[in-house]
């Protein structure tokens, strides 16, 4: 009846069911909660993101929500210099290069999506295991009503997210330390001291380092403050992730900004599955996307794009194989290549440039240099623009020059 079953409707599942619905397939899209619901999250949209929304015909709906447009993002090292790199220099771009919207209504908007293009969708709805056929992966059992029922599909597709019941049932590892961060966000008002174009801001705080410490500003005078940190480092140093986040909007470097505003959430917690080391994406009857994927970028932390890049290409690949009547691992390994081929590169540098950052008198070094030379500063936002100028962070070479500029 189905040609796929998508467990998880996050932006990721949302947006498979709606390019798939929209192809003429026929998809059906389960989540345990309803929409709007809440996701924790920095709620950055970095350009992939904004892409993936052009392409899909969204962004009209993006910009008709609450949300504030991005320009670019500041810096801090541990020394204290500050950088701030504009995304773009065209600042006179109809559409930002980025946004800030909070998962509520991100969330909804892109679920709407999948809605409109008509696809079939159970919410509140629990999947709670695989349906297997030898090992082929045939379908879910899923919890709704009060009961459990089965549910098939030639294709099963793992969207739900850093918490995966379909990996775990495919008997994957999913917490690997050196490959996984720990998240916290903390919703506050009133924080001042934001650059005029809407600046989101990475600070490498010593007491935080080797992971980072965030102050994105929102829409109607919110700001999303957290903190994000390697889960191998956190385990090593025994680090308590809670009280550090409340002692680092008290750190001197950021108190006055804080002096007249007020905390209007609790701090929450998730994981994050980095694309440091991606997990096989395909089987028999089954492709994985976005955070159950383990496709968040290293570096920085964003996973909304990459998880909307991936969904595009399960719709892809479920269209390919109904056409071939092929669903097997090894046809759909296709798809593995095809996201690698994609992403692979930008994951790499990403890796290689979060074990850079470990090494805080490079950093220091960087930022410090940037923070004085025009020329620098623009080489790094062009880098934000162009994947073969980005390759670049990750050359000695370029360390090297900077060093001795
Ligand atoms: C603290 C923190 C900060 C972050 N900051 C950013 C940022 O600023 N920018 C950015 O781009 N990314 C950020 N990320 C990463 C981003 O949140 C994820 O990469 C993104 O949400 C992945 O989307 P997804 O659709 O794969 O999964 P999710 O958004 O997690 O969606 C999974 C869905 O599956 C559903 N589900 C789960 N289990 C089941 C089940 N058994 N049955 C049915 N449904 C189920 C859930 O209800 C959920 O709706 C951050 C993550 C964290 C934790």
């Amino acid at each position: 009846m189905y040609d796929a079953i998508i467990v998880g409707a996050g932006p990721g599942g949302a947006t498979a069911a709606a390019v798939m619905a929209r192809r003429g397939l026929k998809p059906l899209l389960i989540d345990r909660d309803n929409f709007p619901r809440d996701k924790v999250c920095g709620d950055a949209l970095s350009g992939k993101t904004v892409d993936v929304m052009k392409r899909l015909g969204m962004i009209e709906a993006l910009q008709a929500v609450s949300q504030l447009d991005s320009w670019g993002v500041t810096f801090s090292g541990p020394s204290g210099d500050e950088v701030a790199i504009p995304f773009t220099k065209a600042l006179d771009k109809p559409i930002a290069p980025g946004f800030v919207c909070d998962r509520i209504t991100f969330d909804n908007l892109v679920f709407q999506q999948a809605v409109e293009s008509g696809a079939e969708i159970w919410t509140e709805a629990t999947v709670t295991g695989l349906l297997r056929e030898g090992e082929k992966v045939v379908g879910v059992r899923v919890k709704r009503n009060g009961a459990e029922e089965e549910v098939r599909a030639p294709i099963t597709v793992g969207a739900d997210g850093a918490y995966s019941v379909v990996v775990r049932e495919l008997g994957m590892d999913q917490l690997h330390e050196d490959h996984y961060c720990a998240g916290l966000r903390w919703y506050w008002e009133g924080v001042t001291g934001f650059h005029e174009l809407n600046h989101i801001e990475i600070h490498f705080v010593d007491e935080s380092s080797p992971g980072y410490f965030w102050i994105f500003p929102m829409a109607d005078g919110k700001a999303n403050v957290g903190l994000g940190m390697l889960s191998s480092m956190v385990k090593k140093r025994d680090i308590k992730l809670k009280p550090l986040l409340e002692r680092l909007v008290e750190h001197p470097r950021f108190k006055d900004r804080f002096a007249d505003a007020k905390p209007i959430d609790k701090i929450r917690g998730w994981g994050l599955p980095l694309g440091s080391r991606p997990r096989r994406m395909s089987g028999d009857g089954w492709m994985l996307l976005g955070d159950a994927a383990s496709l968040i970028d290293p570096f920085t932390g964003e996973g909304i794009g990459n998880a909307m890049v991936s969904a595009e290409k399960v719709a892809e690949w479920t269209e390919k194989a109904k056409e071939v009547h092929d669903f097997s691992g090894q046809f759909l390994g296709g798809y593995d290549r095809d996201v690698m081929g994609y992403l692979g590169n930008e994951l790499k540098i990403s890796t290689g440039m979060q074990r850079l950052g470990r090494w805080k008198w490079l950093l220091n070094k960087v930022i410090q240099k940037a923070s004085r030379s025009e020329e620098l500063a623009d080489a790094i936002s062009i880098m934000f623009d162009d994947e073969s100028e980005r390759k670049k962070l990750v050359s000695p070479m370029f360390y090297l020059r900077v060093l001795t500029a």
